[in-house]
């Protein structure tokens, strides 16, 4: 088995992955946030008191994936026996040498949503403080792709074998600003994860969603749509996420948290030459940034063999997924495609037309619960 469980995390992101033999399938858990995740899997682990996984991934800090990663941490029901390896980049992984603090700024942010690096000192923080596992298979260095040389390739148990493809120094490196600059009037510095933990003590974070959006023309003119530029998401977080390709038992997956990609292109276009191939085979993608037309170009959707998309998000603070993206995704594909959602929201309802999914080709999937959805590769 190998199955991919989108779970209701609000705009973001909570993957929980099973594979292997269906009577004890290994798992994975990649981001966590918002907190409705975060309680969805904390309620399985004290169920069943034997639940425990192969790896837990944060894929960067922005709020929609680590805000319930951070209370699961610390929630008696998880703890260090419950992971075999924790992957995150904390301040001091963004840099291949010790930060001098003479980092440049990054300047004006595009993103409003600003409170992930502070979660991100309390993720190291508890990490530090419970004594999780922690970048083990990096030996305890930074999860990163180099410019030059083979991929990293990463065996776990049970014959998963997962590709690394974000983040690369670069990207890393244009997080430090960004990190210091979020940090910057609140009382903890870059790496000071003692008092991280003291202002964790007394954190009741919650962000109010922000309402707003692009009016869309609907039903969508897709042809239209995708001559349309291709304009790169700059967010420095985004582009700090780790995404890799995950394969078992033949099948295989792209994880993409909210990575860019240029950057994805290039390392796709890496291991395809490695392997001589042209394109990518998947049986699925999991879409950069929830559907954003800014991380899933038409260069991008192109190199993937791919019929099936999963889109997770409620649609909340970015109106996601945008309809650019999902044009470029029909565009992409000669062959018929699967959308699969893990919310019915203003965004991925209008998706759900008998003759827009005739005219382009298309099947939805929708959750049926409160649930999520349940992906099977
Ligand atoms: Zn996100």
């Amino acid at each position: 088995m190998f199955t991919i469980e989108m779970l209701p995390a609000n705009e973001g992101d909570a993957l929980w992955i099973e594979y292997g033999d269906e009577s004890a399938p290994k798992r994975l858990l990649i981001d966590c946030g918002r907190k409705t995740a975060y309680r969805t899997v904390a309620g399985r682990l004290g169920g069943d008191p034997t639940l425990n996984f192969e790896l837990f991934v944060l894929t960067h800090v922005d709020a929609d994936h680590i805000a319930g990663a951070v209370p699961l941490l610390q929630d008696a029901r998880f703890g260090p026996s419950k992971v075999k390896d924790v992957w995150f980049n904390e301040f001091r992984h963004l840099s291949p040498t010790a930060p001098d603090g003479d980092v440049e700024s990054a300047g004006d942010s595009d993103e409003p949503d600003t409170l992930g690096p502070k979660q991100g000192e309390f993720f190291g923080a508890v990490l530090r403080d419970r004594v999780y596992p922690w970048n083990l298979e990096f030996d305890g260095k930074t999860v990163v792709v180099e410019d030059e040389g083979e991929l990293p390739r990463i065996e776990l148990d049970g014959d998963m074998v997962l590709t690394l493809l974000s983040p690369s120094w670069t990207k890393l490196e244009d997080m430090q600003g960004r990190w210091i600059d979020d940090l910057k009037g609140s009382s903890i510095e870059p790496g000071d994860w003692k008092t991280a933990l003291d202002v964790l003590d007394t954190d009741r974070s919650s962000l109010p969603d922000l309402l707003g959006g692009e009016e869309v023309d609907w039903p969508p003119d897709i042809e239209h749509l995708v001559e349309e530029d291709f304009d790169p998401d700059g967010s420095e977080p985004n582009g700090s996420s780790i995404a890799f390709l995950a394969e078992f038992d033949g099948r295989a997956i792209l994880f993409t948290g909210d990575a860019h990609a240029p950057l994805l292109v290039s390392n796709i276009r890496r291991l395809l030459a490695a392997r001589g191939q042209e394109r990518l085979k998947l049986d699925a993608l999991k879409m950069s940034h929830h559907g954003s037309a800014r991380n899933n170009s038409q260069e991008l959707l192109e190199l993937l063999d791919c019929q099936r998309y999963l889109i997770s998000t409620n649609g909340t603070r970015h109106n996601h997924p945008d309809v650019k993206a999902l044009a470029r995704v029909l565009a992409a594909n000669d062959e018929k495609v699967t959308l699969v959602f893990n919310y019915r929201s203003d965004e991925t309802k209008p998706w759900d037309d008998e003759d827009l999914r005739r005219q382009h080709n298309y099947e939805t999937v929708y959750p049926t619960d409160k649930a999520g959805v349940l992906v099977e590769l």
